[in-house]
């Protein structure tokens, strides 16, 4: 189990890690993906650390698509169209276990 010690994302809410943050607030960042499959991808990320999808509580992702909302809507007619993806598990892609959601967007 990855510990919020060395939990890269963790150290991206703290800003000991480098990333391009395009909107956070008190429980949620949201940063541009490093190696992004798609004109637009942002990683929607809980400020508190939470190993994956299931390890969540039901409040923790209602915070997540309220944030999805969000950078729909700042983002405009170019996210009109999007899509969310969220791996949970090593069998399912994920390699950062640090609870995300991915928005991505081809406009
Ligand atoms: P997943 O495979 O669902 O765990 O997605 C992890 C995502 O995090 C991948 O798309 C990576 O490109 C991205 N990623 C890993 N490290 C960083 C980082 N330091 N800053 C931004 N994105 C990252």
């Amino acid at each position: 189990m990855i510990t919020m010690e060395d939990c890269i994302f963790c150290k991206i809410v703290k800003g000991e890690a480098k990333s391009d943050i395009f909107y956070q607030d008190d429980k949620v960042i949201v940063f541009k993906d490093i190696n992004p499959k798609a004109p637009t991808h942002l990683l929607i990320c809980p400020k508190e650390h939470h190993h994956d999808f299931m390890a969540a509580p039901p409040e923790v992702h209602a915070t997540l698509i309220e944030a999805v909302k969000t950078v729909r809507e700042k983002l405009g007619d170019k996210a009109k169209d999007f899509q969310i993806q969220i791996n949970n598990g090593r069998g399912a892609g994920q390699l950062v276990f640090h609870l995300h959601y991915h928005f991505m967007a081809w406009k």
